[in-house]
Order: structure tokens, then sequence, then C-alpha cells
């Protein structure tokens, strides 16, 4: 069964806000969605988790220790990873390393790009703002058109 995900507005917030603060102090940002698991059609992402991560302008990555710490955090709260959400300072797009450096790792997984600095985003332009990638079954991370993205991720309360 295909993976899709639903998002409070509130969350998209606190997702943006921390993307924002990042940006602020001129780096990329990453936050994490953590959704009960097992993960399926219409799950709801339950919370918004900022990893600890060393972040560049164009360039952000988890340590081990952040690893670590994450996957205690999913352990200890039954929670399972649902996407990834990570800021460029400009264009929105799955760079190289961004492929080769994922977090979220399984089939069906969304990882979400906001362009910016997040500086324009809101929860009602988040979908069209973004550019969401999704990783096939061949391990490869394919760009969700936009016309396609409602069977991906709605935001809605
Ligand atoms: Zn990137």
């Amino acid at each position: 069964m295909a993976i899709s995900l639903r998002c409070a507005p509130t969350l998209i917030d606190e997702t943006l806000e921390s993307l924002r603060k990042a940006g602020r102090e001129g780096t990329e940002g990453v936050v994490l969605w953590l959704a009960a698991r097992p993960l399926a059609s219409d799950t709801a992402i339950q919370q918004v988790f900022v990893p600890e991560y060393f972040a560049r302008k164009d360039v952000f990555r988890i340590p081990p220790s952040g690893m670590t710490a994450l996957m205690s955090h999913l352990r200890t709260q039954k929670l399972a990873l649902a996407a990834q959400v990570h800021s460029h300072p400009g264009r929105a797009y799955h760079s190289l390393a961004d492929d080769a450096w994922a977090i979220v790792r399984h089939e069906g997984a969304l990882s979400i790009v906001v362009p910016d600095f997040a500086m324009h985003a809101t929860s009602h332009n988040f979908l069209e703002g973004s550019e969401t990638y999704c990783l096939s079954s061949a391990d490869k991370w394919l760009h969700v058109p936009k016309r396609e993205i409602s069977d991906y991720l709605r935001i809605t309360a």
C-alpha cells in the first residue's frame, strides 16, 4: 500500500519557523516529520523533530550523535520517520548530496525542499512553493509533479 501523509497547518508553521531560524543564521535548516507506525495511506504527522545537525549555506549533515538521539527518540515514542524537510538558500531541488545524505530511506519516503530559506513560505503556499521528492522502490528520488502532490501529502487539520 502506498504511503500518503497528512500534516496539520500548525505543524507546517512549526516546520517553517525552524527553517527560517536557520536561514536567519545563513544556513540550511532541516526538520523531520514523525508519525505513528506503521506508515500507511493517510498517515497523520504527529511531531516535528529538529535533529542535531550542522549546516552551512548550502549543505546540512546530521552527525552520528544526532542519528543516535533520533533513533532513541523514535523507539521511546514509538514513532517512525515519515519525511524530511530542508531549506535551500535559493531554488528548491534535490541535489546529489541530498540524494546521498537523505535521512529517510524507506520506499515511499518523502523529502521536501523549501526554497529561499523558507522566508516566503506559509502553510497556505507550502505545497505550491516547495518541491517534493519520493523514494522509489528502486531507491531513486523521484520528483513529485504538483498535480500529483495530493496523492502524497495533504495539509489539513
Ligand atoms: Zn538540499
